[in-house]
């Protein structure tokens, strides 16, 4: 039941597009061998049946790491589309509510948001404060090209290019994880709307930190990396679905209910206690997690011949 983005329709860049397809119907050496790679790691989202959780952490695994052949895959299609995707493509993908949206303005939607990370180790501090801006650069992008959105919905991120969308019965709310073609968010078929949106904006937040993470979350004495980087997704996520103008100006207008508050938008009641916090608009009591069991599972190196493996972590409060 997943969304895959829209396909594209060809329009100016005919040339550039038959070049492609030449290129791919007598592909070079390296084109070639990146074709064998992909077909040995073609996982489509896994039924939950085929998901090898482990249940619990791996000492010493790169909890957002993926098989060596992946990652080559990823940096060399990278290139491709550098060096043969020129900036003026303009195939435009017809988004719900009629608005349009370039495939190079998606494009650029990823790799703005990884732009703002530092080319250095960070505090943690520094993390949040790049991740706030990141969150805002989505809503930003997002409303531009959809200017009737009210607040992002799961189908806006599955109209982006080389992301799709699917539902599953999972043990953990989510998981993401990159198949050699394109990302892909695996969302808990049973949990609620507004939990759903949230895990997407948590999964595509491990999405824009991938290839980052040994500088992003180093881990401290008290709060070890993958923990951190579990916090900063959730971060992420409330960021994105409630913008700290957004909700000032709520509170402001005189919605100063947890309910209404979280009916207006769109997240659950935890959500925006923890965000309220946050935020220093109230200090609200602690919630309890609104939800027994993990935010979402994390690939792990698997081997080739295998489907793709994620590692659940014991449960901690999720919202
Ligand atoms: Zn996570």
């Amino acid at each position: 039941m997943g969304a895959r983005p829209s396909g594209p329709a060809r329009s100016k860049s005919t040339n550039s597009a038959s070049r492609r397809t030449r290129n791919r119907g007598q592909p070079t050496t390296e084109s070639s061998r990146l074709r064998t790679r992909r077909s040995a790691t073609d996982h489509e989202a896994l039924p939950a049946q085929q998901v090898q959780a482990l249940a619990t952490r791996s000492p010493g695994r790169d909890p957002v790491s993926v098989r060596p052949h992946q990652r080559q895959v990823w940096q060399l299609t990278r290139r491709q589309r550098s060096t043969r995707r020129p900036r003026r493509i303009v195939d435009q993908i017809v988004m719900k509510g009629g608005a349009t949206m370039t495939t190079a303005a998606q494009q650029s939607i990823l790799s703005s948001l990884r732009q703002l990370i530092p080319a250095r180790k960070c505090t943690f501090d520094e993390v949040l404060r790049v991740t706030e801006m990141q969150a805002g650069k989505l809503v930003t992008a997002i409303r531009e090209r959809d200017p009737r959105m009210e607040g992002i919905q799961i189908h806006h991120l599955a109209e982006l290019p080389r992301m799709r969308i699917a539902y599953e019965a999972l043990p953990v709310s989510g998981m993401s994880h990159w198949n050699g073609r394109e990302w892909v968010i695996t969302i808990c078929a049973s949990d609620s709307p507004a939990r759903q949106r949230f895990t997407a904006l948590h999964e595509y937040a491990h999405i824009v930190s991938h290839g980052a993470t040994e500088r992003l979350f180093t881990g401290t004495k008290h709060l070890d990396a993958q923990t951190q980087a579990e916090r900063v997704a959730d971060y992420f996520a409330a960021c994105a679905l409630m913008p700290r103008r957004d909700l000032k100006r709520a509170w402001v207008s005189g919605l100063q209910s947890i309910e209404v508050l979280a009916d207006h938008f769109g997240v659950s009641q935890a959500a925006i206690t923890v965000r309220l916090d946050q935020t220093g608009i109230a200090r609200e009591r602690d919630p309890e997690p609104a939800v027994n069991r993990s935010r979402c599972a994390r690939p792990v190196r698997t081997p080739r011949n295998r489907p793709q493996e994620f590692e659940i972590r014991t449960r901690r409060r999720c919202v």
